[in-house]
């Protein structure tokens, strides 16, 4: 399979730093892009430390997902070994051409797939908005400006481990490939990013175009672009042209890389892993982790069903009851140093433990007193609304509190990129 790729990233118009950073290595066919959370810089050290471990782990020869579930313990043991990383946390959606195109993916960066003009979303996001979106109690519209919508679920670098979601690509000649942080999804409509990468046929220009976009609609947050085109599915396989990673849309080169068709013999490096071309079928849906087993149907367990039936009942009840006063009330407690909430009862009742709801943005250390007793003594809310209430309102409080002092900038990246245009052979 042959790619050209290029990638952006920028600091937008209102944060004082970029916490994004972004992967492209050609020669292990793999690219990932991660929006660093933590204060004083330390989302920047969490972002860059996930992709050095992911890029790190592919090299041996780790598989995509183990790869970035290695990447959650880099970021957890940094931030467990370093007060001033305590709390940081990192989204990361990479995307591998290694044992098969496919996805990786944890947070709240996103993947999509245009394929024939059709812009198609190919991640789902891990946010408090998603959640709310899929138990019908939120339209996409009101997620999409929802005040909540950048508390993510899940991420890189708060607990020991992770679920990664793995998501199986089968890749055709005319694909594009966008992968991107929320500074883009928040600021553009998804109709208006397929008009931009429907446009644009260059991928550096289209990458540059889209963080021009997000800019131009306020680029509240950092913005990062990597575009993926599928040059040829068919052998011979592997090239990778990365075309341009910068941190100011205003420094790229005006003029695109000659697109000089790279030769059989530039394609096949000493030593590359020759896989065969990927059949052009459409993309399969994401690997369902909670996949329900197999029903099974039968005479003989019909007949002891029924037999049992009085049982099973009472049984059924008494634990759809148990399960029930288990999970009534919501509370608040702490998780490397970040406040987090959880549905259950503290401690678990009869082996119903309690399960994590959200991760919130809030810090412990920056609580006043009381707040933080709260949340040492796992304060317990009756209903899912009060919690999210209480939470907002530390929110509110800690954001009055840190916007009365002054905070300094820092500029300083961490790029694993090489800024000059390459070719290089993937698997
Ligand atoms: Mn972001």
């Amino acid at each position: 399979m042959r790619f050209e790729i290029g990638s952006a990233t920028d600091v937008g118009q209102v944060r004082p730093g970029n916490e994004d950073d972004l992967l492209v290595d050609d020669a292990l066919g793999l690219i990932a892009v991660a929006d660093g959370m933590g204060g004083h810089q330390a989302g920047e050290v969490a972002s860059a430390t996930a992709l050095e471990a992911i890029r790190a782990a592919a090299a041996r020869g780790t598989a995509l997902t183990e790869a970035i579930e290695y990447a959650n313990s880099a970021v957890f043991d940094k931030a467990a070994g370093d007060p001033d990383l305590r709390g940081m946390g990192t989204t990361v959606t990479a995307f591998t051409t290694r044992n098969g195109a496919q996805l990786g993916h944890v947070g709240d960066s996103r993947a999509y797939l245009l394929r024939a003009g059709e812009l198609e979303q190919l991640t789902t996001d891990h946010s408090l908005v998603e959640e709310l979106v899929r138990e019908g109690r939120l339209t996409p519209e009101e997620a999409a400006v929802h005040p909540r919508r950048s508390v993510i679920t899940r991420a890189l670098g708060i607990e020991p481990t992770v679920q990664v979601d793995r998501i199986p690509l089968d890749l055709v000649t005319g694909d594009r490939l966008l992968l991107c942080s929320d500074g883009l999804t928040s600021m553009l409509r998804d109709d208006d990013i397929a008009k931009v990468l429907r446009r644009i046929p260059e991928p550096a220009r289209v990458a540059r175009a889209l963080i021009d976009a997000a800019n131009a609609a306020g680029g509240d947050d950092n913005i990062t672009v990597i575009i993926l085109d599928v040059v040829d599915d068919e052998l011979p396989p592997g090239i990778v042209t990365p075309v341009a990673a910068v941190d100011h849309p205003e420094g790229i080169p005006e003029e695109a890389p000659p697109e000089a068709a790279p030769t059989v013999a530039d394609s096949i490096a000493p030593g590359a892993d020759i896989t065969q071309a990927v059949p052009a079928v459409s993309v399969r849906p994401p690997d369902v982790e909670d996949e329900r087993p197999p029903r099974r149907t039968g005479r003989t367990l019909g007949r002891i069903a029924l037999a049992a039936l009085p049982i099973i009942v009472v049984i059924g009840l008494a634990v759809a009851a148990t399960r029930w006063y288990a999970y009534r009330d919501y509370y608040i407690g702490a998780v490397n140093g970040r406040v987090v909430v959880y549905n259950g009862t503290p401690g678990g009742l009869l082996g119903f433990n309690p399960e994590r709801t959200y991760v919130t943005s809030v810090h412990v250390d920056d609580l006043s007193g009381a707040d933080r007793n709260d949340v040492r003594d796992n304060r317990t809310f009756a209903s899912r609304s009060e919690v999210d209430a209480f939470v907002g309102r530390l929110e509110d409080a800690v954001a009055t509190a840190t916007s009365t002092t002054t905070s300094t900038s820092s500029t300083s990246t961490t790029t694993l990129l090489p800024g000059a245009p390459t070719t290089i052979v993937g698997p």
